[in-house]
């Protein structure tokens, strides 16, 4: 018995399968990399967009009906393995990722994605709505947090589907989003240090109904105190986290990283 089930829930709805490659809108010549290709509904379609299709499959038996269907097009490659572990540096620039991403691992490999972002020209990716209700989220959102944080520093954003849980079997609890990532030439905000930056944002939404002074206390020394309340570049401390904007984390770290630098 298998001791984790994979994420297997398989888009069964083919409307659904032909908007996603629509959405992913890839340009002729441009190589794309499927993550979980499972009973191939995507790689099918994806076949017809490019002649560099990558395909990374976990699962020895779906990575075998995959290669015993597509392997004798050569624009399909195979490639057996976990996508969270992969080097996508191996696969050149310009990439065009297209995924229904596995519940389980959705957000981490999301994240390993955004970190190999040079090698990146787009990602369209299904994850769960809830997932994508975080990213999309706004200051002042009760989605809103470190994750919102993170995906909206490195990368372009868009919503671009909503997807009923029965569009898949097995159908899972939950209905999900798909969105369009395209990362960002720089970053949305300048940032001096981003580990600090980073390590500021993770402070800050701790606990996230606690006000920044109390989440920021590795900081205490550097606060200001004006008429009785504490600041610190400037930004009153009496707040929380999740009403601060990328542009004030920013000035946070920035202003955090002026008194501590060496
Ligand atoms: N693309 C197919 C579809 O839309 O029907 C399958 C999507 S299903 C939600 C997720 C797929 O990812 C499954 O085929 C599963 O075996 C595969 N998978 C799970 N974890 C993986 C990982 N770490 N690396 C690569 N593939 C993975």
């Amino acid at each position: 018995m298998r001791k984790r089930p994979l994420g297997q829930n398989f888009l069964i709805d083919l409307n659904i399968a032909h908007s996603i490659i629509q959405s992913a809108n890839i340009q002729p010549g441009e190589p794309v990399v499927e993550i979980g290709p499972g009973k191939g509904v995507l790689t099918q379609l994806l076949l017809h967009q490019t002649d560099s299709l990558t395909a990374i499959e976990l699962d020895p038996r779906l990575a075998k009906d995959l290669q015993n269907r597509f392997g004798n097009n050569p624009s399909f490659k195979l490639i057996e393995g976990d996508a969270a572990k992969f080097d996508y540096a191996s696969l050149g620039t310009g990439l065009n990722i297209v995924s229904n991403l596995p519940y389980y691992a959705a957000t981490h490999i999301m994240k390993k994605l955004i970190h190999y972002r040079n090698q990146i020209r787009s990602m369209t990716l299904m994850l769960q709505k809830e997932v994508v209700d975080r990213l999309t989220a706004s200051p002042g959102q009760k989605e809103y947090g470190s994750l919102s944080v993170y995906v909206q520093y490195y990368c372009e954003i868009e919503r671009l589907l909503e997807i009923p849980n029965t569009a898949f079997s097995p159908k899972p609890k939950i209905d999900s989003s798909l969105i369009g990532l395209a990362p960002l030439p720089q970053p949305r905000v300048e940032v001096e240090n981003p580990k600090l930056f980073f390590k500021l944002v993770h402070s800050a939404f701790f606990h996230k109904r606690k006000m920044l002074k109390n989440n920021l206390k590795e900081w205490t020394h550097l606060f200001n105190q004006e008429n009785g309340q504490s600041r610190l570049a400037g930004i009153d401390l009496n707040r929380r986290g999740e009403t601060l904007s990328l542009e004030d984390f920013a000035d946070l770290a920035n202003h955090v990283h002026a008194l501590t630098a060496p």
